[in-house]
């Protein structure tokens, strides 16, 4: 058994799946309004999912620890932007 089986989004489809891309489509008139929409349907999810520590660390595997990475949609409870400040803080905490 993965920890993907125990994941909080596992079954999710459409719209729902989709919130966590964070995208926001302007040619169809989204706004940021949409996005922190988004936001709080993919943290519904996220918050009390058991496998978040999981799924962060495979984001992290994936992206990488870089300060130029590309990092998209929410894992582990994070958005890219978070994740992209933590990786920050590990580097800073890594070279004093
Ligand atoms: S932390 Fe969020 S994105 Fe990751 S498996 Fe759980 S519900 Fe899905």
């Amino acid at each position: 058994m993965s920890w993907r089986d125990s994941a909080a989004c596992r079954d999710l489809e459409g719209p729902n799946l989709a919130a966590f891309m964070l995208e926001v489509d302007a040619e169809a008139g989204e706004t940021m309004r949409d996005y922190y929409r988004k936001l709080r349907i993919a943290r519904y999810f996220c918050g009390p999912c058991p496998v978040q520590n999981e799924c962060l660390a495979m984001a992290f595997e994936s992206e990488g620890w870089g300060v130029s990475t590309t990092r998209y949609g929410v894992f582990g409870n994070m958005t890219p932007t978070e994740r992209r400040k933590l990786a920050e803080k590990e580097r800073a905490n890594a070279n004093p």
